[in-house]
């Protein structure tokens, strides 16, 4: 009897399988590099490799949102309710989505039924610094890959879940995890790693997409060796940025930090990975004098080889954990007739810039919060004019060599934004910023590194700034630098923004709202509760002439862990773990 009904469920998979038209996905390179054009489907994270997050679909804009409503959700199910920063994939009617403590789920995107789920096995000794998230799978070939909080890439067959690779990216006892989600760039999956707090080393590496096996691999702190595998032999590929010991002092560039761990965006006008690093380690800026290279940067990386091309440094000296990982967005802009090739960024300090994309050059830059107090401005290169005083004190200036100067810096190190992904609209030219105004108490004591072991030399409180917001998502204008609309939210944002050709940019709230506005006014044109608070990326898709609009929600992330009193402010909203789709009515 148990045989026959395990047959059965087989077979009555396959038969449900075969009647919603489900097939094995086929991702192309060429379907990646078209991705933001073809609403059909979604293969890439950000909606195009530019990141752009923007889509051409208009069904669902400012006149007909009103009438928006859900058509299924679908439950992670478990215990494993941590925060979810998912964004997902469509291809073929099935959706791939990631969920907290490294799982995949393929889901009709008609019924919302489970197609199968897969559940990475992790270790106890995982290190991940802030939650058990992911952020999402990249799709190539018949493979859904996505990388592991044990820092480890996995292939798993698009049909089935089973898994067709599997390759170790570092050492998880080290500190090493995956929480963002890999690229894939002319048949290489693209990875960076997390582990900043634990004195890791940084690095970007590439892997042939359809076998898993290692092709380059570029670490991210001054003085370390790149590799490129020829022929399955490792041959040396340069030191990054030269000798070490340039920008640090003694041996500190050996565990420097600058983790990738949000991933890079890809420009296929001048064949450029670009890619984020986070701060230098420690915390305790005292303890390594100079710029500290290439943490708190922006890189572009040569996709074929591994090398970097150029570096724009926004935090040079960082002090404040001001990771410098934000997703550095591609657009084109008309000056005086002429084309600019730029690409946009928005920092945890608080700065965003406008950068020329071809050879990192700053064209401009300006505050998107409204308050930055560790600097005060920029210079005519994009290098900040420090504030020295809101630098937290040396230790060993202290009485008793424990505790340096606290000071109160703004924005906080959790940042004027974090790693939740801004919008850019084609049809507006601006770009939709979210963010949060805080500030933090911070302080930095003596540490020591230790394999595995946390590398701050420094405490902190962050703390709000006003009663009765912390998030806000602006309207910002790359070309002038001013805030053309803003709409405030009490709780701090934490997900990513959708823009779309009905006029419209949506994001979630840690409230629980899928909030869509006008995107020439900021006006509210859309709310719905879906019961717990959104902190990943919504995406569009079309599916038999139809609109859809899905988003995934669970409160979570890294605020209430490291998030202080704004944790304290916020502690009443609940955890879940759900996707929730919608559309417009038929007819
Ligand atoms: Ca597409
Ligand atoms: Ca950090």
């Amino acid at each position: 009897m148990k045989k026959f009904s395990g047959s059965f469920a087989v077979s009555a998979l396959v038969a449900a399988m075969s009647l919603s038209g489900v097939s094995q996905a086929n991702v192309t390179d060429k379907d990646i590099l078209q991705d933001q054009s073809t609403v059909e489907d979604v293969v890439s994270n950000g909606l195009g490799p530019r990141g752009q997050r923007y889509s051409p679909l208009d069904k669902i804009n400012t006149n007909t949102v009103k009438d928006m409503r859900p058509v299924w959700s679908f439950s992670f199910g478990g215990e494993k309710q941590r925060g979810q920063e998912s964004q997902p994939m469509v291809k073929d009617g099935v959706m791939y989505v990631t969920a907290s403590y490294s799982r995949v789920f393929a889901v009709d995107t008609k019924t919302g039924d489970e197609l199968w789920q897969y559940d990475a096995r992790l270790p106890d000794g995982i290190m991940p610094c802030c939650d058990v998230i992911n952020r999402g799978v990249a799709l190539y070939d018949d493979l859904v890959i996505f990388g592991t909080l044990d820092a480890k890439l996995v292939a798993l067959d698009a049909k089935t879940g089973k898994v067709k690779w599997k390759k170790t990216v570092a050492d998880y006892k080290e500190g090493y995890s995956i929480t963002a989600a890999p690229m894939i760039v002319n048949g290489k999956v693209i990875t960076g790693v997390s582990g900043g707090e634990f004195g890791i080393v940084g690095k970007a590496e590439a892997y042939d997409a359809k076998t898993g096996k290692i092709l380059w691999s570029r670490p991210t702190v001054e003085g370390h060796m790149g590799y490129i595998w020829k022929d399955g032999k490792k041959v040396e590929n340069g030191i990054s940025g030269g000798k070490p010991g340039q920008t640090w002092p003694g041996d500190l560039w050996k565990s420097g930090g600058a983790a990738t761990w949000l991933g890079g965006t890809y420009d296929p006008d001048t064949n450029s990975v670009f890619i984020g690093t986070g701060n230098p380690a420690p915390w305790n800026s005292h303890m390594r004098p100079g710029d500290n290279l290439f943490s708190s940067s922006r890189l572009a990386i040569d996709p074929d080889t591994g090398k970097i091309k150029w570096h724009f440094q926004t935090t040079p000296h960082d002090g404040w954990d001001y990771d410098g990982v934000n997703e550095l967005i591609s657009f084109d802009y008309k000056d005086g007739g002429k084309t600019v090739k730029a690409a946009a960024t928005a920092d945890r300090n608080g700065f965003m810039y406008v950068l020329n994309r071809t050879n990192g050059d700053f064209i401009r830059g300006f505050p998107f919060v409204d308050e930055i107090t560790w600097a005060k401005g920029l210079d005519k290169n994009g290098r900040p004019i420090y504030n020295e005083e809101m630098r937290p004190g040396n230790p060993s200036a202290s009485e008793d060599g424990k505790k340096g100067s606290s000071v109160h810096a703004v924005p906080a190190f959790l940042g004027g934004k974090n790693w939740m992904p801004m919008a850019f609209s084609q049809d507006t030219g601006l770009f939709y910023v979210p963010s949060n105004e805080w500030g933090m108490d911070i302080w930095n004591e003596p540490t020591a590194y230790k394999k595995g072991a946390a590398y701050l030399g420094a405490g902190f409180t962050i703390k709000p700034l006003t009663d009765d917001h912390i998030g806000v998502l602006r309207a910002m204008d790359p070309k002038t630098g001013k805030e053309v609309w803003r709409y405030q939210n009490f709780s701090p944002l934490w997900g990513g923004v959708l823009a779309t050709a009905g006029n419209l940019v949506f994001i979630g709230t840690p409230e629980g709202y899928l909030k869509g506005f006008d995107a020439k006014t900021g006006e509210v044109k859309y709310q719905f509760n879906t019961g717990s608070g959104i902190v990943g990326s919504p995406i569009t898709w079309e599916q038999d002439g139809e609109q859809f609009i899905s988003v995934v929600s669970g409160w979570g992330g890294a605020v209430p862990l490291w998030g202080g009193e704004v944790a304290k402010r916020i502690k009443h909203l609940n955890q879940g773990g759900s996707i929730w789709t919608f559309k417009l009515p038929k007819s």
